[in-house]
């Protein structure tokens, strides 16, 4: 492990934390209080690991914020973006004018989404991903004659982003409180999470309420008033909720038959996170947009994208100007490193690897140590990626009154045992990187047990 100190000069822990609250606001954070306990710095990163200031080795279960698949300290990717900043660093995309790394990358994408996706649209994040697909899908039925299907359908507890538009679409309250004025003609229907919100019914039953939801709005409103239906394949950032199996292909069977697309954000869940190259590819369904971020560039530069079905795509093409684009649509730093990446995930078999080997080794090591705990209801997960649920009695499905002290309970025990475990509510987290192996898998297992232990215990409950 080599110190920090080679683009910044090292300076203490102390210095930089004052340096960071004197001039930093950070992302989704109280800096009120944050400014008084002061930030975590974090100063490098290797594989699956992270360094602090003040030398903590961290196991990262989290890739970074669910984006470093590839894991930290590529050299095939850092070398590609110093020689394509060397070689063209910026040109536009906008004024009849293209460049190679972005004609290479989508022509990687169209090898390595589904058949059908052809055609690809460039941003540089899954928030401006979900404003571009809101975009398309208005374009595609003004272009097809449908000028009124305008609403939108997503779910409560849906991220989707937190730029305006991806914030209306997204179901946190937290957020649209704080927010005004909002993104017209979008509604929310509930979220498909059975452990909370399923009663007495039986998951699969469950699935089927939900999905039935969509139809029950689409006839409210007007199928010939809705434009598009858009989900994640399981919510992230909700708390790693899978839905039920019976509730994807209702949901799509709802969507064809009244005319409305159907838009996947496969931010979190795309490139490899289940073990598919895509979640919908997981849970069986057949998206007609795909919004792309993260995973894209496993977060090495900043790229997101919407992939666009050629049901969609042809529509749009033969239907004139497209008014949507920004600076850095189809950047070639961020496509130079885009198409590395992928590469890494593909030719250097991440993706095969995580579907065969490690994933179903990360997902059985879990339930081995944890479906003895009373704190831990249900595990929720595929490839590398879980959620679980923590639980005051298992057997009723009992949630906790104050559900997220408990969670931030246990996020503490993470950070004291040097283990990056998200809380989100009642739910905690884990994303690693797609390189983790299995003595790296066990290690996180190991800790994330012992931090759910530590918990169960302050709680009196072992
Ligand atoms: N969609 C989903 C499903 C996400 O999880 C996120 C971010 N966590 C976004 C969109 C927004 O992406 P970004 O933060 O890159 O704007």
């Amino acid at each position: 492990h080599k110190p920090s100190g080679s683009v910044f000069a090292a300076r203490s822990t102390q210095e930089w934390q004052q340096m960071d609250a004197a001039h930093h606001l950070h992302p989704f954070s109280d800096m009120g209080s944050l400014n008084k306990q002061g930030s975590r710095v974090i100063t490098r990163a290797e594989g699956v690991y992270l360094w602090d200031s003040d030398g903590n080795k961290i196991i990262d279960g989290m890739a970074g914020l669910w984006c470093v698949n590839v894991g930290y300290g590529r050299r095939e990717i850092a070398e590609v973006a110093y020689k394509q900043m060397m070689e063209l660093p910026f040109y536009n995309t906008f004024f009849k004018t293209t460049h190679p790394p972005i004609i290479e990358l989508s022509q990687l994408l169209s090898e390595v989404t589904p058949a059908g996706f052809e055609h690809f649209f460039y941003c540089n994040s899954g928030s401006e991903g979900n404003d571009t697909v809101l975009r398309i899908v208005h374009q595609y039925w003004a272009s097809v004659g449908k000028p009124a299907k305008k609403h939108i359908i997503s779910r409560k507890n849906g991220y989707h982003g937190s730029t305006i538009a991806g914030g209306s679409l997204g179901g946190m309250g937290y957020m649209h409180e704080q927010m005004p004025s909002q993104v017209p003609n979008i509604a929310h229907i509930d979220q498909p999470f059975w452990f909370g919100e399923g009663s007495d019914l039986s998951p699969a039953e469950f699935g089927l309420k939900c999905a039935r939801q969509l139809e029950e709005k689409i006839l409210e409103l007007g199928a010939d008033n809705v434009a598009a239906f858009i989900g994640e394949p399981f919510q992230g950032a909700g708390g790693v909720i899978f839905p039920p199996e019976t509730y994807w292909p209702e949901i799509q069977r709802i969507c064809r038959k009244y005319d409305v697309l159907l838009c996947a954000d496969e931010v979190i869940g795309g490139f490899g996170r289940t073990g598919e190259w895509f979640a919908h590819q997981h849970f069986g369904f057949e998206p007609d947009t795909m919004t792309l971020a993260k995973g894209l560039t496993s977060g090495y530069v900043p790229m997101g994208a919407v992939a666009i079905h050629k049901r969609i795509a042809e529509p749009l093409i033969a239907g004139g100007d497209f008014n949507h684009g920004l600076t850095y649509s189809g950047h070639p730093v961020a496509a130079a490193v885009a198409v590395a990446n992928i590469k890494l995930l593909r030719d250097g078999g991440i993706i095969e690897r995580v579907k065969t080997e490690t994933g179903p080794y990360f997902q059985k090591a879990l339930r081995e140590a944890l479906d003895a705990s009373p704190l831990v209801g249900q595990i929720d997960g595929a490839g590398l990626v879980a959620g679980m649920q923590l639980t005051e009695d298992k057997a009723s499905r009992k949630r906790f009154a104050n559900g997220y002290e408990i969670g931030l309970k246990c996020r503490d025990y993470c950070f004291k045992n040097n283990l990056i475990m998200r809380a989100t509510g009642d739910r905690m987290l884990l994303s690693p990187p797609l390189v983790m192996n299995k003595s790296e898998i066990d290690e996180l297992v190991e800790k994330a047990a012992l931090c759910i232990g530590l918990t169960a215990r302050e709680l009196g409950m072992v």
